[in-house]
Protein backbone atom coordinates (compact mmCIF):
# COMPACT_ATOMS: atom_id res chain seq x y z
CA UNK A 1 0.00 0.00 0.00
CA UNK A 2 1.25 3.63 -0.70
CA UNK A 3 2.81 5.28 2.12
CA UNK A 4 1.96 8.63 2.85
CA UNK A 5 5.58 10.20 1.43
CA UNK A 6 4.43 8.87 -1.84
CA UNK A 7 1.39 9.72 -1.73
CA UNK A 8 2.70 13.56 -0.46
CA UNK A 9 4.96 13.67 -3.26
CA UNK A 10 2.45 12.40 -6.32
CA UNK A 11 0.33 15.34 -4.71
CA UNK A 12 3.17 17.97 -4.76
CA UNK A 13 3.98 17.43 -8.34
CA UNK A 14 0.49 17.41 -9.57
CA UNK A 15 -0.38 20.79 -7.94
CA UNK A 16 1.98 21.86 -10.76
CA UNK A 17 1.22 19.55 -13.70
CA UNK A 18 -2.26 18.51 -13.47
CA UNK A 19 -4.72 20.90 -13.11
CA UNK A 20 -8.18 20.31 -11.14
CA UNK A 21 -10.50 18.44 -13.20
CA UNK A 22 -14.18 18.08 -12.45
CA UNK A 23 -15.13 15.28 -15.08
CA UNK A 24 -12.12 13.22 -13.67
CA UNK A 25 -13.06 13.86 -9.99
CA UNK A 26 -17.09 13.25 -10.66
CA UNK A 27 -15.76 10.04 -11.93
CA UNK A 28 -13.72 8.98 -9.14
CA UNK A 29 -16.27 10.13 -6.71
CA UNK A 30 -19.35 8.71 -8.57
CA UNK A 31 -17.27 5.06 -8.84
CA UNK A 32 -16.69 5.09 -5.27
CA UNK A 33 -20.19 6.15 -4.25
CA UNK A 34 -21.40 2.83 -6.24
CA UNK A 35 -19.06 1.20 -4.55
CA UNK A 36 -16.41 0.11 -7.23
CA UNK A 37 -12.94 -0.64 -6.14
CA UNK A 38 -10.47 1.80 -5.77
CA UNK A 39 -8.12 0.26 -8.30
CA UNK A 40 -7.84 2.80 -10.99
CA UNK A 41 -4.90 4.27 -11.73
CA UNK A 42 -3.87 7.62 -10.37
CA UNK A 43 -4.13 10.92 -11.87
CA UNK A 44 -0.35 11.23 -12.70
CA UNK A 45 -0.51 8.21 -14.72
CA UNK A 46 -3.81 8.47 -16.14
CA UNK A 47 -1.60 11.76 -17.34
CA UNK A 48 0.93 9.80 -18.64
CA UNK A 49 -1.71 8.08 -20.62
CA UNK A 50 -2.47 10.82 -21.74
CA UNK A 51 0.34 12.27 -22.90
CA UNK A 52 1.78 8.94 -24.54
CA UNK A 53 -1.60 8.89 -26.89
CA UNK A 54 -0.75 12.16 -27.81
CA UNK A 55 2.25 11.96 -28.64
CA UNK A 56 2.00 9.13 -31.37
CA UNK A 57 -0.97 11.42 -32.15
CA UNK A 58 -3.25 8.48 -31.48
CA UNK A 59 -6.72 8.37 -33.31
CA UNK A 60 -7.80 4.60 -32.60
CA UNK A 61 -7.29 3.68 -28.98
CA UNK A 62 -8.58 0.25 -27.35
CA UNK A 63 -8.56 -0.25 -23.88
CA UNK A 64 -8.67 -3.37 -21.38
CA UNK A 65 -10.18 -3.38 -18.53
CA UNK A 66 -12.83 0.24 -18.13
CA UNK A 67 -13.63 0.21 -14.38
CA UNK A 68 -15.63 3.21 -13.87
CA UNK A 69 -13.96 4.80 -17.19
CA UNK A 70 -11.44 6.71 -15.35
CA UNK A 71 -8.31 5.79 -17.60
CA UNK A 72 -10.76 5.79 -20.33
CA UNK A 73 -11.55 10.03 -19.93
CA UNK A 74 -7.87 10.51 -20.18
CA UNK A 75 -6.89 8.15 -22.75
CA UNK A 76 -9.85 9.33 -24.84
CA UNK A 77 -9.22 13.15 -24.34
CA UNK A 78 -5.98 12.16 -26.47
CA UNK A 79 -8.20 11.65 -29.55
CA UNK A 80 -8.41 14.24 -32.32
CA UNK A 81 -12.44 14.94 -33.44
CA UNK A 82 -13.56 11.82 -35.12
CA UNK A 83 -11.12 9.66 -33.28
CA UNK A 84 -11.84 6.92 -31.46
CA UNK A 85 -11.48 4.43 -28.04
CA UNK A 86 -13.14 0.96 -27.47
CA UNK A 87 -13.08 -0.51 -24.00
CA UNK A 88 -13.62 -3.48 -22.64
CA UNK A 89 -15.30 -4.56 -19.69
CA UNK A 90 -17.00 -7.82 -17.83
CA UNK A 91 -18.79 -6.40 -15.08
CA UNK A 92 -22.21 -4.47 -16.55
CA UNK A 93 -22.46 -2.65 -13.47
CA UNK A 94 -18.87 -0.73 -14.21
CA UNK A 95 -19.88 -0.27 -17.54
CA UNK A 96 -22.95 1.28 -16.30
CA UNK A 97 -21.18 3.49 -14.11
CA UNK A 98 -18.37 4.28 -16.51
CA UNK A 99 -21.26 4.88 -19.16
CA UNK A 100 -22.66 7.50 -17.10
CA UNK A 101 -18.82 8.85 -15.93
CA UNK A 102 -18.17 9.48 -19.96
CA UNK A 103 -21.19 10.50 -20.57
CA UNK A 104 -20.87 13.75 -17.76
CA UNK A 105 -17.52 14.32 -19.20
CA UNK A 106 -18.59 15.18 -22.76
CA UNK A 107 -16.74 11.73 -24.72
CA UNK A 108 -20.17 9.82 -25.20
CA UNK A 109 -18.92 10.24 -29.52
CA UNK A 110 -15.71 9.20 -29.09
CA UNK A 111 -15.97 5.74 -26.52
CA UNK A 112 -17.94 3.03 -27.19
CA UNK A 113 -18.01 0.17 -24.13
CA UNK A 114 -18.07 -3.60 -25.34
CA UNK A 115 -19.60 -5.34 -22.03
CA UNK A 116 -18.38 -9.06 -21.60
CA UNK A 117 -14.93 -11.30 -21.13
CA UNK A 118 -12.66 -9.00 -23.24
CA UNK A 119 -10.44 -12.37 -24.34
CA UNK A 120 -14.08 -13.45 -26.02
CA UNK A 121 -14.80 -9.45 -27.80
CA UNK A 122 -10.96 -9.20 -28.58
CA UNK A 123 -11.37 -11.91 -30.77
CA UNK A 124 -14.15 -10.46 -32.46
CA UNK A 125 -12.02 -7.49 -33.39
CA UNK A 126 -11.41 -7.18 -37.21
CA UNK A 127 -7.55 -6.87 -37.80
CA UNK A 128 -7.62 -4.05 -39.97
CA UNK A 129 -8.53 -1.33 -39.58
CA UNK A 130 -5.17 -1.36 -37.09
CA UNK A 131 -5.09 0.61 -33.93
CA UNK A 132 -2.54 2.44 -32.78
CA UNK A 133 -2.84 1.76 -28.56
CA UNK A 134 -3.83 -0.52 -26.68
CA UNK A 135 -3.78 -0.12 -22.76
CA UNK A 136 -4.58 -3.58 -21.03
CA UNK A 137 -5.35 -3.12 -17.33
CA UNK A 138 -7.95 -5.69 -16.79
CA UNK A 139 -7.48 -9.50 -15.20
CA UNK A 140 -4.03 -9.81 -14.91
CA UNK A 141 -3.62 -13.92 -15.78
CA UNK A 142 -5.28 -13.21 -18.95
CA UNK A 143 -1.78 -10.62 -19.52
CA UNK A 144 -0.49 -12.61 -22.19
CA UNK A 145 -3.74 -13.84 -23.83
CA UNK A 146 -4.37 -9.75 -24.36
CA UNK A 147 -1.06 -8.91 -25.41
CA UNK A 148 -1.38 -11.29 -28.37
CA UNK A 149 -4.59 -9.63 -29.46
CA UNK A 150 -2.46 -6.13 -28.96
CA UNK A 151 0.10 -7.34 -31.63
CA UNK A 152 -2.77 -8.47 -34.01
CA UNK A 153 -4.77 -5.55 -33.63
CA UNK A 154 -2.04 -2.33 -33.12
CA UNK A 155 -0.26 -0.77 -35.62
CA UNK A 156 3.48 -1.06 -36.46
CA UNK A 157 5.00 1.86 -34.76
CA UNK A 158 2.01 1.59 -31.97
CA UNK A 159 1.94 0.95 -28.63
CA UNK A 160 1.22 -1.13 -26.06
CA UNK A 161 0.73 -0.39 -22.66
CA UNK A 162 0.41 -2.71 -19.41
CA UNK A 163 -0.69 -1.87 -16.05
CA UNK A 164 0.73 -3.69 -12.67
CA UNK A 165 3.48 -5.52 -13.71
CA UNK A 166 5.66 -4.89 -10.85
CA UNK A 167 3.56 -5.25 -7.77
CA UNK A 168 5.50 -3.96 -5.03
CA UNK A 169 8.38 -5.50 -6.74
CA UNK A 170 6.50 -9.38 -5.98
CA UNK A 171 6.56 -10.13 -9.44
CA UNK A 172 10.25 -10.89 -8.94
CA UNK A 173 9.79 -12.64 -5.71
CA UNK A 174 10.70 -15.97 -5.77
CA UNK A 175 8.59 -16.82 -3.10
CA UNK A 176 5.21 -15.23 -5.00
CA UNK A 177 3.05 -17.33 -6.73
CA UNK A 178 -0.45 -15.37 -6.98
CA UNK A 179 -2.02 -15.79 -9.85
CA UNK A 180 -1.55 -12.57 -11.04
CA UNK A 181 2.13 -12.70 -10.34
CA UNK A 182 2.36 -15.59 -12.43
CA UNK A 183 0.05 -13.61 -15.19
CA UNK A 184 2.85 -10.78 -15.16
CA UNK A 185 5.71 -13.73 -15.51
CA UNK A 186 4.05 -15.64 -18.43
CA UNK A 187 3.83 -12.17 -20.24
CA UNK A 188 7.57 -11.41 -19.49
CA UNK A 189 8.89 -14.79 -20.70
CA UNK A 190 6.53 -14.22 -24.00
CA UNK A 191 8.36 -10.86 -24.32
CA UNK A 192 11.74 -12.26 -24.11
CA UNK A 193 11.67 -14.02 -27.58
CA UNK A 194 9.08 -11.94 -29.18
CA UNK A 195 10.01 -10.28 -32.31
CA UNK A 196 7.39 -8.34 -32.95
CA UNK A 197 7.39 -6.23 -29.57
CA UNK A 198 10.03 -4.06 -28.40
CA UNK A 199 9.39 -2.88 -24.10
CA UNK A 200 10.42 -2.09 -20.80
CA UNK A 201 8.85 -2.20 -17.25
CA UNK A 202 8.94 1.28 -15.78
CA UNK A 203 8.58 1.05 -11.92
CA UNK A 204 6.27 3.36 -10.62
CA UNK A 205 5.33 4.93 -7.09
CA UNK A 206 3.24 7.19 -5.93
CA UNK A 207 -0.51 7.21 -4.55
CA UNK A 208 -0.96 3.67 -5.95
CA UNK A 209 1.79 2.35 -4.27
CA UNK A 210 5.09 0.67 -5.76
CA UNK A 211 4.34 -0.88 -9.11
CA UNK A 212 4.82 -0.17 -12.59
CA UNK A 213 3.81 -0.01 -16.40
CA UNK A 214 5.38 -2.10 -19.47
CA UNK A 215 5.79 0.67 -22.49
CA UNK A 216 6.27 -1.81 -25.43
CA UNK A 217 6.37 -1.12 -29.50
CA UNK A 218 4.97 -2.72 -32.12
CA UNK A 219 7.17 -3.33 -33.95
N1 LIG B 1 -8.37 0.93 -16.37
C1 LIG B 1 -9.21 1.29 -15.23
C2 LIG B 1 -8.78 2.62 -14.72
O1 LIG B 1 -7.56 2.82 -14.52
O2 LIG B 1 -9.64 3.50 -14.51
C3 LIG B 1 -9.10 0.26 -14.12
C4 LIG B 1 -9.45 -1.13 -14.54
S1 LIG B 1 -9.56 -2.23 -13.16
C5 LIG B 1 -7.91 -2.32 -12.61
C6 LIG B 1 -9.82 -3.79 -13.95
C7 LIG B 1 -11.18 -3.95 -14.60
O3 LIG B 1 -11.12 -5.12 -15.43
C8 LIG B 1 -12.33 -4.18 -13.62
O4 LIG B 1 -13.36 -3.25 -13.86
C9 LIG B 1 -12.79 -5.60 -13.92
O5 LIG B 1 -14.19 -5.78 -13.79
C10 LIG B 1 -12.35 -5.77 -15.37
N2 LIG B 1 -12.16 -7.16 -15.77
C11 LIG B 1 -11.76 -8.21 -15.02
N3 LIG B 1 -11.73 -9.34 -15.73
C12 LIG B 1 -12.13 -9.01 -16.99
C13 LIG B 1 -12.32 -9.74 -18.19
N4 LIG B 1 -12.08 -11.06 -18.26
N5 LIG B 1 -12.73 -9.06 -19.29
C14 LIG B 1 -12.98 -7.73 -19.23
N6 LIG B 1 -12.82 -7.00 -18.12
C15 LIG B 1 -12.41 -7.62 -17.01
Amino acid sequence: QPNPEWTRSDLYHNSFLIAPDDALEHARKNSNDQGLPEIAVSAAQGKLLNLYARSIGAKRILEVGTLGGYSTIWLSRALPDGGELVTFEISEKHAKVAQENIDYAGLTSKVKIVVGPAAESLKKVPSEPKWDLIFIDADKPSNLAYLLEGERLVRKGGVIIVDNVVRQGRVADPEANEEDIVGVRKLLEHLKTDEDVDATTIATVGEKGYDGFLYGIRL
